[in-house]
């Protein structure tokens, strides 16, 4: 894709602690192929023509190992910035944005998806250039249903509208920056997610941009063993 898109940058959220992940080590540092999961998130961004600057958000203390470890060892020239984030994620991401050299539009992306693609950055960037938003997501291919407070099925919610959402979650920059200054200001709580806090400043509309079932976030220690494989086949 042709870079006439306007300057992009890449918030990577890497302060996280994963707990879930039962491990002393944070899972942005564990070993996938004598790699650290955050190196394959970082190489994408690195290489792909859409984005001019990367903007690493670590935990407080972890900047200066990142610098050395990550950024110098493995040749990322396009990190401008390592913040420390917050205790939440939303701190990180607001940290992050902050560090932005005033781009026009930020991928906001979980270093704990490392298999993000350049075919998915280019999606995005078409997406969000239609709507101001968008969230990478997959069609869900189970049936959920909606239980009721006492432990039954009340509704069975129809599968072809329903999405798994990922990262990359891609806007125009001043849009997400104003409206996380506002969900700030007034408080995060039920704010899960970057698009709810475009949407809830009503903003823009967030469109589904098409993801991939590879695009998994490593959480718990099985993942470790599915992103193996998926690096095998690769
Ligand atoms: O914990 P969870 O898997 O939901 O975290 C998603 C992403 O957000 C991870 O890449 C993690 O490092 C990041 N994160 C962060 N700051 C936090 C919490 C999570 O950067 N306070």
């Amino acid at each position: 894709m042709a870079k006439n898109n306007g300057k992009c940058s890449a918030v990577v959220l890497a302060a996280g602690k994963g707990s879930r992940m039962k491990s002393d080590v944070q899972k942005q540092f564990l070993l996938l192929k004598e790699k650290p999961v955050l190196y394959y998130s970082l190489r994408c961004f690195e290489d792909s023509p859409l984005i001019d600057e990367i903007v690493l958000v670590t935990e407080k203390g972890m900047e200066e190992y990142c610098r050395e470890s990550i950024v110098e060892r493995y040749g990322f020239r396009k990190v401008s910035a390592i913040v420390a984030g917050g205790k939440e994620r939303y701190d990180s991401v607001y940290a992050g944005l902050k560090a932005c050299r005033e781009p026009d539009y930020v991928f906001i992306h979980d270093s704990a998806r490392p298999f993000v693609t350049r075919e998915i950055l280019e999606r995005n960037m078409e997406d969000v250039r239609k709507s101001g938003a968008c969230v990478t997501a997959v069609p869900m291919k189970d049936t959920v249903k909606l239980a009721d407070p006492d432990g039954f099925v009340q509704e069975t919610i129809p599968r072809e509208r329903l999405w798994i959402i990922q990262t990359p979650q891609v806007f125009r920059y001043d849009l997400i920056l104003r409206a996380y200054e506002e969900c700030m200001a007034e408080g995060m709580e039920g704010i899960t997610d970057d698009a709810m806090a475009a949407e809830r400043s009503g903003r823009a509309k967030v469109l589904f941009s098409m993801g991939s079932y590879q695009n998994i976030k490593i959480t718990t220690p099985e993942d470790l063993l599915i992103a193996e494989l998926f690096l095998k086949e690769q």
